[in-house]
């Protein structure tokens, strides 16, 4: 995580930071993950070739995964923003009281309060 100090930042500079950060990190795993697909189709390459073809497997499976799960960090920001630009951002969706400010700190995409967390 590279959020900035707590407590300087608004909510936007810090859904913006999240943001530049899970974006960074969708292009470096889809690339990888490119790389991993591109480097399976090459394996008859005798200096390439790998007895372990379920690592890459794996791997493939392990990044897919992970790439996954940074867009939807990054769709759960876009919803942030959209609650910014609403008025309602740091309100809990599920019993409307206010999220608290430490808990917004901590995940800036965060729509319920610990406790319906
Ligand atoms: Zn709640």
């Amino acid at each position: 995580m590279t959020l900035p100090e707590s407590g300087t930042a608004s909510p936007q500079e810090r859904i913006a930071a999240e943001r530049s950060a899970a974006t960074h990190r969708i292009d470096l795993l889809a690339a990888r993950l490119a790389e991993i697909i591109e480097g399976s189709h090459l394996t008859t390459d005798d200096d390439e070739h790998d007895p372990e073809g379920s690592t890459i497997a794996f791997e493939r499976a392990q990044t897919a995964a992970l790439l996954a799960e940074a867009r939807r960090d990054l769709d759960e920001l876009d919803a942030a923003e959209r609650l910014i630009d609403a008025g309602t951002y740091g309100v809990c969706e599920k019993c409307g009281r206010a999220i608290s400010p430490e808990r917004l700190e901590a995940l800036p995409a965060a729509r319920r309060c610990i406790d319906c967390a």
